[in-house]
């Protein structure tokens, strides 16, 4: 079945996953796709049946390796996640998928807190100027502690952390959190998600740490700080807009928290990504070398930037971002890197452990194409009547490349 990609721009979300090694980078993303109705079947980590991890040479090392896109769907939105690798070793790939995110979660272990790598892969972030929110993960574990990981984060990434949640319950006993925005509790029992009042014994500590949320927002954003000033508390709504402007922004930085072990524990997480992270036209305009900018508009000549190719049974898949114009199976388009013309015979959404073959991608999507030979990460394909080079945003040093 042929399908086009026609979601509208603004309810468009390409992001990636950020973590050290362990953090829960794989189950997270996984438990993302599964709530999202993209996976078929479930697959855990340690048996190596997860859904991102599709390379063989991943599944035998456990590790996440090379980078895939993956899409799905929530809440009228299209989620593509770009797998990002952890491992310090890779971290020219994790170079080239920051090129082509709009926006990031950064995954932290509740015990352990920022750890080295995750702080190298935090500036390099910075460096590409993505905006993120944090998911403390395995809030479950013993020894967990979402205040320590958050003054960790505080002293060593970012000065504004905004922590929207309160978790009910500790370590074993962790059974939901307390939504500080809506005042409302979310609770995980079995595979529900339950949604109620603050339970009475957290209504005091909850009210104590809206009031800290609403501080700290109402220093980095002037209408909430009208809000705040002109009391009591500032409305859900305002609270709700001025943390995606300050996300967007970079100015403070959203902080959730939670288990990928529990049946729906992420499911604040993937409405956090809707409310909070960018859209390809919320970030700046990509420009060639040149100097111009290359608008997120269907309509405009296309320039699209490869960053991964895999070999595969489908041939060889150059997955790109595309940042401007349309492009359609069957185009010619111009291999600007290599000064060669190649033709587009097929175009793939990745969805989790399937593809599936679309007539076109426009600007903000991210496919896998089969056709170009020559394209590398770092490659940009653009229309042969308007050569260009993509200039990634915050791109210093020519990208690296592997064979
Ligand atoms: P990655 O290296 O960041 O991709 O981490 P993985 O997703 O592979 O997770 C590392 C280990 O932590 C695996 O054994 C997971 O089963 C485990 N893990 C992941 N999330 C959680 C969680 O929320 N709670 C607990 N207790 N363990 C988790």
């Amino acid at each position: 079945m042929r399908a086009h990609l026609s979601t509208s721009l603004t309810t468009v979300r390409n992001l990636g996953i950020l973590a050290h090694v362990d953090a829960g980078k794989t189950t997270v993303t996984e438990r993302m796709l599964f709530l999202a109705g993209a996976t078929y079947k479930r697959g855990e980590v340690h048996d190596g049946t997860t859904v991102t991890d599709f390379d063989s040479q991943e599944r035998d090392r456990g590790i996440t390796i090379f980078a895939a896109a993956v899409s799905c769907d929530w809440a009228g939105h299209r989620i593509n996640l770009i797998d990002t690798p952890g491992h310090v070793d890779f971290s020219d790939e994790v170079e080239r998928s920051l090129r082509v995110l709009d926006g990031a979660i950064a995954v932290f272990d509740g015990v352990a807190g920022v750890e080295p790598q995750s702080e190298s892969v935090w500036r390099l972030a910075d460096r590409y100027g993505v905006p993120r929110i944090v998911f403390v993960n395995k809030l479950d574990r013993a020894g967990a502690d979402l205040d320590s990981a958050v003054e960790s984060i505080r002293r060593r990434l970012h000065p504004a952390p905004l922590v929207v949640q309160l978790p009910i319950g500790r370590e074993d006993g962790f059974a939901g959190v307390v939504d500080l925005v809506r005042m409302r509790s979310l609770a995980w029992t079995g595979g529900a998600c339950e949604e109620g009042e603050v339970p009475e014994e957290l209504r005091e500590e909850a009210l104590r740490r809206r009031r800290l949320l609403e501080e700290a927002v109402a220093e980095l954003h002037a209408e909430a700080l009208e809000e705040f000033c002109a009391g009591p508390s500032i409305s859900a709504r305002t609270l709700g807009a001025a943390l995606r402007d300050l996300t967007r922004t970079g100015a403070g930085v959203v902080v959730l928290c939670g288990s990928a072990y529990r049946d729906r524990g992420v499911e604040p997480l993937l409405d956090a990504v809707v409310a909070y992270l960018p859209s390809p036209l919320d970030v700046p305009a990509m420009r060639g070398q040149d100097g111009a900018e290359r608008p997120a508009d269907p309509a405009a000549p296309l320039a699209a930037l490869a960053f991964k190719v895999n070999s595969t049974a489908t041939g060889r898949l150059t997955y790109v971002r595309v940042y401007s114009g349309t492009m359609r199976k069957g185009d010619t388009v111009l291999d600007a890197s290599a000064g060669r013309t190649e033709r587009i015979s097929r175009i793939l959404r990745v969805q989790a452990d399937r593809h599936t073959e679309v007539d076109r991608a426009v600007a903000g999507d991210i496919v896998a194409v089969v056709g170009p030979k020559a394209a590398r990460p770092g490659t940009t394909l653009c229309a042969p009547g308007s050569p260009l080079v993509l200039e990634p945003p915050g791109a210093a040093d020519p990208v690296v490349s592997v064979a």
